[in-house]
């Protein structure tokens, strides 16, 4: 057992080891089987392989100590990179003030390099990149995408009760034509019919009713952008070709 167990970490340090320096020539690519072959179920073990080189991003949140699931899933977005001689970027999702704080940025980068893990770009802060938020609500507004709202958590909340339905947003500014001001949040106007669907090369395709989905807000009453928005923002925006994250993410991926 012990021989097995050296041999393990041996091979995993062979692994590591070749990470960045592996390369990934036209030779050795003709070498690859077109698909890959990943566990599970029959029907979405293969994933094509990519054209080109893709570009994947790790973006914590600087909140606290780097959690071991975050880790977890910077660990697999390193390897994809490595593996298909893509870029991994480190973005640094500190668009929510009052939970950020600098020593957590440090923590996150200090952390990943312990543990072994490099990046190729960044890290990048959203908190330098709020120009970009700021015009995608822009216009996402001008476009009739989003709206502004003036109501109150305990307006929002009395109306639910009232109502008796499920809690959460009812689309009361919708129509209102509201302009930007004190205390206003933008709210995205999600659409009543249809349904959303994630591509998803794990789970396949997760679909989402929109009606289900409240109008959520975009930018806070204090003007900041939440992390939903700076977070499509900056995917589209880096050329993000695949987001490998925690399925505690999935549920809010249509929005
Ligand atoms: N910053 C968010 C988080 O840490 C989003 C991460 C992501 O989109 O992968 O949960």
């Amino acid at each position: 057992a012990q021989g097995d167990a050296e041999q393990a970490l041996v091979l995993e340090g062979e692994v590591l080891s070749r990470g960045r320096g592996l390369e990934v020539g036209t030779e050795q690519r003709a070498l690859h089987e077109p698909t890959l072959t990943l566990p599970g179920p029959a029907e979405v073990r293969r994933y094509p392989r990519p054209v080109t080189p893709p570009r994947v991003r790790f973006a914590p949140s600087p909140t606290g100590y780097l959690h071991v699931g975050s880790v977890r899933t910077a660990l697999y977005n390193w390897l994809f990179a490595r593996h298909e001689g893509g870029t991994l970027l480190l973005r640094i999702e500190d668009t929510d003030e009052a939970r950020n704080r600098e020593e957590w940025v440090e923590g996150i980068c200090s952390s990943l390099r312990w543990v072994g893990l490099d990046w190729d770009e960044g890290p990048f802060r959203q908190s330098e990149r709020r120009h970009l938020y700021a015009k995608a609500a822009e216009d996402l507004e001008a476009a009739g995408r989003a709206y502004w709202c003036d109501c109150t958590r305990e307006a929002i909340d009395a109306r639910a009760k009232e109502r008796g339905g499920p809690p959460g947003y009812d689309g009361f500014c919708r129509d209102r034509g509201l302009g930007r001001g004190e205390g206003r949040a933008l709210r995205f106007r999600v659409p009543d019919e249809g349904t959303t669907v994630v591509p998803d090369l794990i789970r396949g395709e997760p679909s989402f009713p929109n009606a289900a989905i409240e109008d959520f807000v975009l930018v806070r009453t204090n003007g900041t952008p939440v992390f939903l928005l700076a977070n499509a923002v900056d995917d589209v925006d880096m050329g993000i070709t695949h987001v490998i994250r925690g399925e505690d993410l999935l549920p809010s991926t249509p929005k």
